[in-house]
């Protein structure tokens, strides 16, 4: 992809993509189900070559991790989908065998370097190198970092109440993934208001695709930037902030999140960091003609 290694810099931090995966060929209409071919067509021309499939006329879909270095600390955002994990009912993410940690090597990064993971929700495709598997169980596969979990998210997925047909593409996670870091006690809970983490972040309730899911506004020098999870796919929902992605579990709410971090962005000219965007994952937004412009960076 274009932008994978390359190194961005917020003031005194520097971010960088570590590629797991990227799911070619998604059909529009599966991926956003109240996206109509029409729209889709209007959008289309917008959309940069690594958005789309060869033909045009379906999407990629990224599955990344943002590595971050600030003077002091090691962070992963984001642990992308992990390995031999059993998603029999989600294939995209079943018995994955995948150079994940051997990419993160190449960024100079050993499991055991990693002071900090931020998981900005529960899905199947976000905490999934949170854990790799040892014999027959499931280990942290960052033994020295701070694991920091939004506790809605970890209240939920814990509960037979996410036992429901929208969680069914992330069935098995909590337990293959969460559980196993909460048990070696690396877990710190990020209570319902988020707040602020270290000197740079502030984990900011963004709840709707998923029940407690956070972003994760940061800044230095001046300089100010958001990871913003699955608050959006694609750029296809910066021109359509009504689109909800076939994985948001909470409609209404999912949509109330994407307005309100897209004027954020807009009004603070904050770097825009999308954890599926296929083409250029980071990128500004701007106000245009009453919507808003995505400006790949
Ligand atoms: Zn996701």
């Amino acid at each position: 992809m274009p932008d994978s290694n390359k190194v961005y810099k917020i003031g005194d931090l520097t971010v960088t993509k570590i590629e797991e995966q990227v799911i070619p060929g998604i059909p529009p209409g599966y991926l956003y189900p109240k996206l109509s071919p029409q729209d889709f067509a209007a959008i289309e021309p917008a959309l940069a070559p690594h958005d789309l499939g060869a033909t045009r006329a379906d999407v990629n879909i990224s599955v990344h991790t943002w590595l971050v270095r600030t003077p002091k600390h090691i962070i992963l955002v984001d642990t992308s989908s992990g390995n031999h994990k059993d998603h029999p009912q989600n294939p995209l993410f079943h018995q994955l065998n995948l150079p994940y940690l051997q990419r993160l090597a190449d960024a100079g990064v050993r499991p055991e370097d990693v002071d900090y993971v931020f998981n900005t929700h529960l899905h199947v495709d976000h905490v999934g190198w949170n854990t790799v598997r040892e014999k027959d169980k499931w280990i942290p596969t960052f033994p020295n970092a701070r694991y920091l979990i939004p506790s809605v998210e970890r209240d939920y997925y814990s509960s037979p109440a996410s036992h429901n047909e929208a969680n069914i593409p992330s069935l098995g996670t909590y337990e293959d993934s969460v559980l196993p870091v909460i048990e070696a006690g690396l877990v710190d809970s990020i209570g319902p208001d988020g707040g602020p983490v270290l000197d740079y972040f502030t984990f900011v309730p963004t709840p709707g695709h998923s029940i407690g899911h956070m972003s994760i506004e940061f800044s230095s020098n001046g300089d100010r930037a958001i990871f913003a999870g699955d608050v959006m796919h694609s750029p296809i929902q910066v021109v359509r902030p009504d689109i909800n992605s076939v994985f948001c579990e909470f409609l209404d709410q999912a949509t109330e999140s994407r307005r309100k971090i897209l004027d954020h962005v807009a009004q603070n000219d904050a770097l825009y960091f999308g954890t599926h965007f296929a083409g250029r994952s980071v990128g500004r937004i701007t106000r245009n003609d009453g919507g808003y412009l995505w400006i790949p960076e």
